[in-house]
């Protein structure tokens, strides 16, 4: 055991890698695919030079390409998004470099997650809910609100009670599932808005869907039990701005190929996981990790859904992909 006690298993961070198929510039390239999907938890390099297989990463899923976003949602996300009906902060990210998958996959899961939200309000009568919306992009240390960009940058502002909240971020109170799609609907456009003018932003920046959901029972007894946590959905920025930084720390002072928020993420993920209780975990290093530090770690649920390519040409990427995803398991 570790100092301050074994961790329990619903600390532990689930961790699970999605690849994708070829894309047709891969194929048009005669691109060659890299790694083997040994089982549903196993990866390996296809070494050609070797008879024997190179080391296996393993985790607690790898979906292979055939799999459905439906399935990576059922076996990847789905326990820590329901864990927020019942009170428990959660978050779920793609993790990955730029063209791997992460808005695909991020796209899939909120849907799923927004039907299961709903399905379970249904099927439990017994309980008011009330469900908020908020979605926020994070671009060069610049918080934007999604829903209302004309606010411009937004502060970061410590509540003693709340943790850290972003001021002036609307929250919608969501009537149905309807309007909640409309809502998705709404960010998505607004990332695209800016996309058009700076043509990498999508790989630089991070977005952000929080829903939060409050219920109590309807029934006023002696325990009255109410429930409010956050689901956070988030899709990052692309990797290759960390992986870039880690070779040689001398780009970090360089400032266009960093993401301050990225770099700190992945610092927190990995003290988080390393079973180190009570060290110093930097969270307030960046925006993101500010913004999300109570849904991390303590008594919040994590899925990393780490996204690749299995192209030969993207090889090197790749592999940064599954160290950090060994890294947080
Ligand atoms: P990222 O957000 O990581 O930069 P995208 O999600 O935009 O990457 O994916 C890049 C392209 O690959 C998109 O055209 C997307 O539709 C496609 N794609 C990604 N993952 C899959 C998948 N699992 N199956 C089919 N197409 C995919
Ligand atoms: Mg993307």
């Amino acid at each position: 055991t570790t100092p301050g006690g074994p961790r329990t298993r619903e600390e532990k961070i689930l961790v699970t890698v999605r690849v994708r198929p070829l894309n047709r510039r891969e194929q048009a390239m005669y691109d060659l695919i890299a790694w083997d999907c040994l089982d549903e938890h196993t990866i390996v390099f296809k070494n050609p030079n070797h008879d024997r297989p190179v080391n296996p990463y393993c985790f607690d899923k790898v979906f292979d390409p055939t799999c459905s976003t439906q399935r990576v949602y059922e076996e990847g996300a789905r326990d820590v998004a329901l864990s927020a009906l019942t009170g428990m902060n959660a978050t779920i990210f793609a993790y990955g470099q730029t063209s791997s998958g992460k808005t695909f996959t991020m796209r899939g899961i909120t849907e799923n997650a927004v039907n299961d939200i709903f399905v379970h309000i249904k099927n439990t009568p017994e309980r008011n809910f009330l469900l908020k919306f908020s979605a926020l992009e994070i671009y060069n240390e610049t918080v934007v609100d999604l829903l209302n960009s004309k606010t411009g940058s937004l502060r970061l502002l410590d509540d003693p009670e709340k943790g850290t909240t972003v001021e002036k971020l609307v929250e919608e109170i969501v009537k149905d599932s309807e309007h909640l799609r409309q809502l998705i609907g709404i960010c998505e456009a607004q990332r695209q808005v800016g996309e058009t003018a700076l043509n990498d932003k999508s790989s630089r920046s991070h977005q952000i869907i929080r829903l939060t959901i409050e219920s109590s029972l309807r029934e006023a007894t002696n325990c009255v039990k109410s429930f409010i946590a956050s689901l956070n959905l988030v899709d990052l920025a692309g990797s290759e701005r960390v992986s870039q930084t880690s070779a040689d720390g001398i780009r970090l002072k360089e400032g266009s190929h960093i993401n301050r928020s990225l770099l700190t993420l992945t610092t927190v993920i990995r003290k988080l996981s390393g079973g180190r209780r009570g060290g110093h975990i930097p969270y307030r290093d960046s925006k993101l990790t500010r913004i999300l530090q109570s849904s991390l770690g303590g008594n919040a649920r994590t899925a990393i859904i780490c996204t690749m390519s299995p192209a030969l040409s993207h090889v090197e990427q790749t592999r940064n992909t599954l160290s950090f995803a060994t890294s947080a398991k």
